[in-house]
C-alpha cells in the first residue's frame, strides 16, 4: 500500500454533504474525481462508451453538455448504460433542464439566473427539489455578467455566485454545490478561498481552459493542489483539451500526491544523471505503461543506481536500484534478488502481480 507520511495538512472545510446519484460530495467523504464527456450527447452509443472507459479510469461523476431538446432526452438512454451519476450541463433554456431531469439526470451544472425569468427558475427549482437532485452552481470568470463597478474578477465571481445561490436558497433549495472558476490560478484560489468563507455548500474546484496536457495538468496540479492543501474542495475536475480520461488520470494523481486518495499504483523512479548507467527512462516508461493495467495501491521504485535508489527501493512495495548490467530487486523492504537488464521489466513486474 501507498505509505502516507504522518504529516499534519491543514484541515479540510467541512462543507454541507449533497447526495449525487449515491455519490457524497462534501461533509468531510472522499474527494471525488470527475469529467465531462467530449462526445455528441445526442450521439448515444458514442457517449455511452466513452463513459464507460472513464469509468474504468475510476471517474465518479459524469456531466454531459445538453445544447438542446435531442441531447436533454437522449440522457435517458445514457443513463441506462452508465454506473456513475450523471451531470446536465445546461444553459439558456429552463426547457432543457425539465427535460434532463425527466431523463433521470442525478445533477445540474447551471447558473439559475441565466435559465429563464423567476417562473421558469422557480419551476425547474423545485422539480430538482421534488427529485433530490443537486444544482451546480458553476461561474466561469469568461462568462461572468457585466459590472462596471467591480474590476477584481475573483470578487465577481463570488459575488455572481452569492447571488445565484441566494436565488436557489430564496426558492427553499439547498442541493448547491459551488465553482468558481478561472484560467489563472491566484485568481481562481482567491474567489474559492472567499467563498469557502461566506457559503456552507461543497465546492467543485478547478482551473479552467488550461490547454493541452503538457501545461494544464501543471496549472491544474498547482491550482488545485493549492486549493486542496489548505483545505478547500470537496470534488475535483482537470480542464484539459485532451482525452477526458487524461483528466481522470492526472485528477487522481493530484490527490495521491497529497495523500488524499489512494487510487492505483505510485510510481517513483529517479530522474536519472551521471551515474546512471542503464536506460532508466525507457524502464521507467515502460513499467508506467505496464501499471495502468493495475488498480491496486501499490508503490513501485525505478531507481537508476546503487547510491540513492536502495533506499527507495526499499521503501516501495516493489522496487528495483539498478547497475550496470543488473539490477536489485526490492520486494516489502528486503533485497529478494539480483536480475540482468534484459530481465529487469519482467522481473518487476512478476513481483507487482505476485502482490
Ligand atoms: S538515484 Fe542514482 S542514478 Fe538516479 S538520479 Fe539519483 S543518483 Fe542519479
Amino acid at each position: 500500500m501507498n505509505k502516507s507520511e504522518n504529516v499534519n495538512m491543514p484541515k479540510r472545510r467541512i462543507s454541507k454533504q449533497i447526495n449525487i446519484g449515491g455519490v457524497k460530495v462534501g461533509g468531510g467523504a472522499p474527494i471525488t474525481v470527475q469529467s465531462m464527456a467530449n462526445t455528441d450527447t445526442r450521439d448515444v452509443m458514442s457517449t455511452i462508451r466513452q463513459i464507460k472507459e472513464l469509468e474504468e479510469y475510476g471517474c465518479e461523476i459524469i456531466r454531459v453538455a445538453v445544447p438542446d431538446m435531442e441531447a436533454a432526452q437522449a440522457l435517458k438512454k445514457i443513463k441506462k448504460g452508465i454506473k456513475i451519476p450523471l451531470i446536465a450541463d445546461i444553459h439558456f433554456d429552463y426547457r432543457l433542464a425539465l427535460a434532463a431531469l425527466e431523463s433521470g439526470v442525478d445533477g445540474f451544472r447551471l447558473n439559475p439566473g441565466n435559465i429563464g425569468d423567476r417562473a421558469q427558475i422557480k419551476q425547474v427549482v423545485l422539480a430538482a427539489k421534488e427529485r433530490a437532485v443537486p444544482i451546480r452552481i458553476g461561474l466561469n470568470a469568461g462568462s461572468l455578467p457585466k459590472n462596471n463597478k467591480v474590476k477584481n474578477v475573483a470578487t465577481r465571481m463570488v459575488d455572481s455566485a452569492m447571488e445565484q445561490v441566494l436565488l436557489l436558497e430564496s426558492l427553499d433549495f439547498d442541493l448547491i454545490k459551488i465553482s468558481l472558476k478561472a484560467f489563472d490560478v491566484p485568481t481562481t484560489i482567491a474567489a474559492y478561498k472567499a467563498i469557502a468563507k461566506k457559503m456552507p455548500y461543497p465546492l467543485h474546484i478547478g482551473i479552467t481552459e488550461t490547454g493541452t496536457p503538457r501545461t494544464g495538468i501543471i496549472r491544474s496540479s498547482v491550482g488545485i493542489g493549492t486549493m486542496l492543501y489548505i483545505g478547500i474542495g470537496d470534488t475535483i475536475r482537470v480542464s484539459l483539451t485532451a482525452d477526458p480520461k487524461e483528466e481522470v488520470i492526472a485528477g487522481y494523481e493530484i490527490l495521491k500526491s497529497l495523500n488524499l486518495r489512494q487510487h492505483g499504483p505510485v510510481l517513483v523512479s529517479c530522474p536519472s544523471c551521471g551515474r546512471t548507467e542503464v536506460d532508466i527512462i525507457k524502464l521507467a516508461q515502460q513499467v508506467e505503461t505496464e501499471l495502468q493495467k493495475i488498480r491496486k495501491p501499490i508503490k513501485v521504485a525505478v531507481m537508476g543506481c546503487v547510491v540513492n535508489g536502495p533506499g527507495e527501493a526499499k521503501d516501495a512495495d516493489v522496487g528495483i536500484a539498478c547497475g550496470k548490467n543488473r539490477g536489485v530487486l526490492f520486494k516489502n523492504g528486503e533485497q529478494i534478488g539480483v536480475v540482468e537488464e534484459k530481465d529487469f521489466l519482467q522481473a518487476l513486474m512478476d513481483e507487482i502481480n505476485k502482490l
